[in-house]
């Protein structure tokens, strides 16, 4: 039984379905266990009214300048990427809701870039060159527990059904504030470890992103970028959010206000005082949005947990991938929070499953053959 378990790999954001398809390459069999019902975790496109374009809801840019790791993997997949639309004035909007207005819009440096068609292109090529691997949707892991010559046993929901599963080695690629508040662990695991996960925000989960989409780009006819920053909000920060050639027009904002407010408002109410800031900024004609859609991402119970509801005071510091016994070479830990470059980005994604997958084939190679690690735990 154990010669032919697989190995697990919990969650399916980038950074599960980057380990799994390292993984597939090396010929091994994987079952991949993800507790939405979808794939992409915090990555998420909203599919305009036609064509094959997807407005993103999560993560937008990407850096290949400096994301090298990510750079490489959508090369291999041919996705291309266009320039953040920025030509154009940009806005600056007081706390008494006075607009100024920038002779250029915010450019970013490096530049971001956005991948054509939307973010969610890549997770879904990810998922189209998984031949062999088993996909399990709605299956939300619970426990882990340490069993018999280096395997270990999962528990997870599947339809409201409990299951287990025996696992040879364990992909892990949940951030860790997730991990510490949602399994269970047979031997626990020591508390000074669980509490630094606890501590460990996941990278934006707090956030929400409200996007309007419009026939026509009609902020650029005036000279605008789309671009602007604002104290009134609710909106802190507002970019065009067209696709790259300006025919799905859109503009998305992040929402400025704390999770606590935006709950006491509500959504009808937020969306209503975001489209009106977003009149003041770029004319009338923003109040007549085809779409509008708010992305509260401190709702998504996969992603936050409520101390993500906290302000980010500073972007995430790498957190150490390591394991005590038993579970060092059982458990294998991806997840963009615990990359050594890039953490809580999507380069981090990338980087963290990479070393996941080189820790778990080194562990492989040490064990002997009746599956007992030649190292320790
Ligand atoms: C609004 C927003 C904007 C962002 N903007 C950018 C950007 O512009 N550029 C950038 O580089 N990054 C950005 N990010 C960060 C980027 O989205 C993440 O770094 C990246 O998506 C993390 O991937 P991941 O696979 O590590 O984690 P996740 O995407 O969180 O994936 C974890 C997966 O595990 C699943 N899961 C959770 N618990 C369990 C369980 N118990 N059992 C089974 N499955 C489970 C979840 O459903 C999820 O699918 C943004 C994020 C947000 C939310």
């Amino acid at each position: 039984m154990i010669a032919s378990a697989p190995i697990v790999v919990v969650g399916g954001g980038l950074s599960g379905l980057v380990a799994a398809h390292l993984l597939e390459r090396l010929g091994l069999d994987v079952l991949l266990l993800e507790a939405r019902d979808r794939v992409g975790g915090r990555i998420l496109g909203l599919a305009a009214e036609v064509g094959g374009h997807r407005f993103d809801l999560g993560p937008a840019w990407v850096w290949p300048a400096i994301n090298p790791r990510l750079a490489k993997l959508l090369d291999a997949f041919g996705l291309p990427l266009f320039a953040q639309h920025s030509a154009g004035a940009g806005l600056v909007e007081a706390h008494a809701q006075t607009v100024r207005r920038h002779a250029t819009g915010f450019m970013q440096q490096p530049p971001s870039m956005r991948i054509l068609g939307g973010t969610a292109g890549l997770t879904d090529a990810l998922r189209a060159s998984l031949s062999r691997t088993r996909i399990l949707l709605g299956a939300r892991v619970s426990g882990l527990t340490a069993g018999p010559a280096g395997t270990v046993v999962v528990e997870f929901d599947c339809t409201a059904r409990g299951e287990r599963c025996v696992a040879s080695s364990v992909v892990l690629a949940v951030p860790p504030r997730l991990l510490a508040a949602s399994l269970h662990w047979t031997p626990p695991l020591p508390q000074a470890l669980t509490q630094r996960w606890q501590h460990a925000p996941t990278w934006m989960a707090g956030h929400a992103k409200l996007l309007a989409v419009y026939a026509a780009p009609f902020w650029r006819a005036t000279g605008l970028s789309g671009s602007a920053v604002s104290q009134a909000g609710p909106l802190a920060e507002v970019h065009d959010a067209c696709d790259a050639g300006g025919g799905h027009a859109a503009l998305f904002g992040f929402v400025g206000v704390p999770v606590e407010w935006r709950r006491r408002m509500g959504r009808d109410a937020l969306i209503a005082a975001a489209l009106a800031q977003l009149a003041r900024l770029f004319g009338p004609e923003a109040l007549a949005p085809r779409a509008v859609h708010l992305q509260d991402w401190a709702e998504e119970s996969d992603t936050a947990t409520p101390a993500d509801a906290q302000p980010l005071s500073a972007h995430p510091h790498p957190i150490d991938p390591g394991l005590p016994a038993p579970w060092a070479d059982r458990i294998h830990l991806a997840g963009s929070e615990f990359a050594s470059e890039f953490p809580g980005y999507l380069e981090g994604a990338v980087v963290a499953a990479e070393r996941a997958v080189e820790s778990l084939r080194h562990t492989l190679s040490m064990r002997t053959p009746d599956g007992a690690s030649g190292t320790t735990g």
